[in-house]
């Protein structure tokens, strides 16, 4: 043992690194316990330590888990601000994730006392943890989300018993909107088309987010593919009729729409559930355009 692990030992530095240390599956969201080189899996939900009854949006363990790579974060949960750390391991053959809670409250510099502050610092940090997942143009979500969020979503539809419905959806000729009117334009259509997607989604567990260039996601969980299909198809009239409106220019544009569904017998996971989608927008774009398939 070199001389500064002797301090951290006889210090105790670990100890009073952490207020809380625990293993969990981010993909179930579940605590795990690992008692005598066994890791066992518990029915306690790792969210439930921040008073939520759902997973949180902007998990720094999901992250972690897929990149196998050191994140940490700051976060609150009442009138406490916690630093969390999520560092991935692999235990019998299993990544979990070790996540490292330190309650630092008390150890910030800035003046407790001024009162507004601490909703300051909670805004700040809304808005530092929400960014990360937020497409900057259209402010809907990114593709990281997707990335951390679908596979979660198939997990507790596998868990619940439930189908989950994806849309992949696709502008039509959206290389024609930027060669006649510009990419600035070309953006504003971009955000306009994220608007009519968002409001045309009314269940609470719905959400959108953008794929990339001018393709963008829409999640389902509990739709069936006929269900999937009603609104693809609402929000396929809802483009086509809605006027774009873009300075000086006005338009129209249509959109094509694959639809890929995942009942709870079928064990598919993210990427095939993905490429299906694909597939059937790729048909709709080869059966003329401006349609859905599924
Ligand atoms: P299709 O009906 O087959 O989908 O034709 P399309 O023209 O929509 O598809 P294509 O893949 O040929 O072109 C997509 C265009 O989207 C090309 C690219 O420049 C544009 N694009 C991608 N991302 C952005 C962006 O962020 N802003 C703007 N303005 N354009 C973008
Ligand atoms: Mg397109
Ligand atoms: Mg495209």
């Amino acid at each position: 043992m070199d001389d500064l692990s002797q301090v951290i030992a006889d210090y105790k530095i670990m100890e009073k690194a952490f207020d809380n240390i625990r293993l969990v599956d981010p993909e179930n969201q579940r605590v795990l316990n690992y008692h005598e080189k066994e890791l066992g899996n518990t029915d306690v939900a790792c969210y439930a330590f921040w008073g939520k009854s759902k997973v949180c949006e902007d998990c720094v363990s999901i992250r972690a888990f897929q990149d196998n790579k050191t994140y940490a974060k700051l976060e609150y949960s009442g009138d406490q601000i916690y630093l969390v750390t999520a560092i991935p391991v692999e235990l019998q053959d299993r990544r979990v994730v070790v996540e490292i809670l330190k309650n630092i409250s008390d150890s910030l510099i800035y003046d407790s006392n001024e009162n507004n502050q601490y909703a300051e610092i909670r805004e700040l940090l809304n808005r530092m943890n929400n960014r990360a997942l937020k497409d900057p143009l259209t402010g809907i979500y990114n593709r990281r989300y997707i990335n951390e969020k679908l596979p979660i979503e198939l997990a507790n539809a596998a868990i619940a018993g439930n189908c989950i419905s994806i849309i992949m959806a696709d502008i039509d000729f959206f290389k024609k909107v930027n060669d006649t009117y510009g990419h600035l334009e070309g953006d504003r259509t971009l955000s306009q088309f994220a608007k009519i997607v968002s409001s045309a989604l009314k269940r609470c567990n719905d959400w959108v987010a953008r794929f990339g260039g001018e393709e963008f996601l829409i999640c389902l969980p509990g739709a069936n593919a006929e269900n999937a299909k009603e609104l693809a198809e609402v929000i396929r009239e809802k483009v086509e009729q809605t006027e774009i409106i873009c300075g000086d220019n006005k338009f129209f544009i249509t959109a094509s729409f694959g639809i890929s569904t995942k009942s709870p017998e079928m064990g598919i996971g993210m990427d095939k559930l993905l490429e299906v989608a694909d597939a059937m927008l790729y048909k709709a774009k080869h059966n003329g355009r401006n349609r859905v398939e599924l």
